[in-house]
């Protein structure tokens, strides 16, 4: 029946058209979902590091991303270690402020760094940061110029590599790279260093910052008698550390050592 063959052949039509827009269905699903997961990857990706330019009239808004990060990352963030036989992560991550200079710091550092600054101004001693965030390509370069300079002179390239670790870290074991360490020099008068480092060494505690490496502790740390290297460690573990004259090491193999015995 002609009649009958038109029916049945319509009803196969529909259910033809019902299971392609089924199959579309879920294939858009499916590539959207993919199109969010992309998406959420490059967000990631992005925020290693995202440098905003600010000012104090912004600092609201770094405070934001700043405490954004914060969720992501434990109570302790202050305190990691970077050495020359610790390196940083490979998935570390910060988000930076780029100061009025063009040098960039850890944004969560950024009000106590104002804060010495300002108190250090307030003193007659007018700091300026000369190096702040380094990339791993920068450290890299760094290491590379060293390196040229020694040879240049007459070492062996071998020699010329030994002396450049002296001076600088091997990129993966500067704090630079952390965001959280600054070399401070004067502004303006650098006949005003000792003046500045003398302020710093006994002043920076009160805002989280410790000096790094100091001539006691070369053994310890590993790294040269540096007066311009400050590193973040946050007021309580700079209060300490300041007042029983320890250096980062020391302090933070007591705490490891305190925390085991409560366990
Ligand atoms: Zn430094």
């Amino acid at each position: 029946m002609p009649g009958g063959l038109n029916a049945a052949s319509k009803r196969q039509g529909r259910k033809i058209r019902r299971s392609l827009s089924i199959l579309i269905c879920f294939v858009l699903l499916l590539s959207g979902g993919k199109l969010l997961l992309k998406q959420a990857d490059l967000n990631l990706a992005d925020y290693k590091p995202l440098i905003e330019l600010v000012n104090i009239n912004l600092l609201g808004r770094v405070n934001t991303e700043a405490a954004l990060l914060n969720g992501k990352q434990d109570k302790d963030w202050n305190l990691i270690l970077v050495n020359h036989w610790n390196y940083i992560p490979d998935d570390y991550q910060m988000v930076l402020v780029r100061l009025a200079n063009g040098e960039s710091v850890d944004a969560r550092i950024y009000p106590d760094l104002l804060a010495m600054f300002n108190a250090a101004r307030a003193h007659g001693v007018d700091p300026v940061v000369v190096s702040g965030y380094r990339s791993p390509e920068e450290q890299k370069s760094l290491m590379m110029k060293k390196i040229n300079e020694y040879q240049t002179q007459g070492y062996s390239a071998v020699e010329a590599q030994a002396l450049a670790e002296k001076w600088v870290a091997l990129p993966g074991t500067s704090e630079h790279q952390l965001g959280m360490a600054v070399d401070i020099n004067p502004a303006r008068d650098q006949a005003k260093a000792d003046q500045l480092y003398e302020w710093l060494n006994h002043n920076s505690y009160k805002y989280g910052f410790i000096l790094r490496y100091p001539a006691e502790k070369t053994e310890i740390t590993g790294t040269i008698y540096e007066p311009w290297h400050y590193r973040y460690v946050g007021k309580e573990a700079a209060a300490e550390i300041y007042a029983r004259g320890l250096c980062l090491e020391e302090y933070l193999e007591e705490l490891a050592a305190s925390k085991s015995s409560y366990n």
